[in-house]
């Protein structure tokens, strides 16, 4: 073959290569307890990741073992979800405080709580446990309290995990659930089929501000929660990605992509991307999040029904 085509074509593959588009799966307030018992005491979610073959990183809530009568039962929950080859456990606190309200003693002493028994499984199954996410990904008040608590992260040996995409799941899910325990099948598979279409805006969204910012895709990591939402629709979304291009990466995989290493400019405590985190241009970060795909009826609507 003509050397010229040799180049241009390994020049093509190449760019196909480095044109893959790469997210890491991560899963919130592990496990769902409340939703348990009426389940039969089975993990729909888990069953149905069991089919998917991707890797997923999940964040623990140990608190929610006690959220029910049923302690071994939601204790053996945990162990499911831990003893899994394709999950990643990571410390999510014990109760799921805000860290910016509860200061540094308190929330401190619930993350050593909150990995009291998910480390002996961890060990048990030779995994580390290493990733810590923030609940309400609030890192703190200001850059004193930030750095006060980055600090004992780096000394406990966690690593403060980010995400640059969520969807609001936990709003779709809220309604989700509230129809289903309306009877009404109809209006909650519409809720999943918008839950399933916002979240690809989302990611398309994303994908389009890092490609502005950097000049590539960068791998993603999705944030989403341990429910009934996710329960019903990850595979279908999951097969959506594939099909924009997607593939499936581990957390560790995720973290090597270089715009993790970059400080984050964002000083308060509200829980937005690290996309956003990353912009020391206020302005430019704000401009960005108006042009976010729009929820607002959904939201809207969340905020009524919560009222009733
Ligand atoms: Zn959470």
């Amino acid at each position: 073959m003509n050397r010229l085509i040799v180049t241009i074509l390994s020049l093509i593959l190449c760019q196909h290569i480095h044109a893959q588009k790469q997210v890491a799966i991560t899963i919130d307030d592990i496990p769902n307890t409340t939703i348990y018992p009426e389940n039969g005491f089975r993990s729909r979610l888990l069953s149905k990741l069991d089919s998917l073959s991707v890797p997923v990183t999940v964040f623990i809530n140990e608190g929610l073992i006690y959220n029910t009568e049923f302690v071994p039962e939601n204790t053996d929950l945990l162990e499911q979800w831990i003893k899994r080859d394709y999950v990643t456990p990571g410390n999510h606190t014990f109760s799921h405080l805000r860290y910016s309200d509860a200061g540094f003693d308190v929330f401190t002493a619930d993350i050593s709580k909150g990995d009291s028994l998910s480390r002996k499984l961890a060990e048990k199954y030779h995994k580390p446990l290493k990733y810590f996410r923030f609940p309400y990904n609030d890192l703190g008040k200001d850059s004193l309290q930030q750095m006060k608590i980055q600090t004992f992260l780096s000394e406990n040996s966690y690593i403060s995990t980010p995400f640059t995409i969520e969807s609001s799941d936990w709003v779709f899910n809220f309604l989700y659930e509230y129809y289903l325990k309306q009877g009404d099948t109809t209006e909650a598979q519409k809720t999943a089929a918008l839950y399933i279409a916002k979240t690809l805006e989302y990611f398309d969204f994303f994908d389009s501000i890092t490609q502005m910012q950097y000049g590539r895709s960068v791998n993603q990591i999705y944030l989403c929660h341990d429910n009934s939402l996710n329960a019903c629709c990850i595979g279908i979304l999951i097969q959506h990605l594939k099909e924009k291009g997607y593939s499936f990466i581990s957390l560790d995989e995720a973290m090597k992509d270089e715009v993790y290493s970059q400080p984050e400019q964002y000083t308060g405590k509200w829980g937005f991307s690290w996309v956003y985190r990353w912009m020391s241009d206020k302005n430019e970060r704000q401009s960005l999040m108006q042009k976010e795909p729009d929820i607002t009826d959904i939201y809207e609507l969340y905020q009524n029904l919560r009222k009733k």
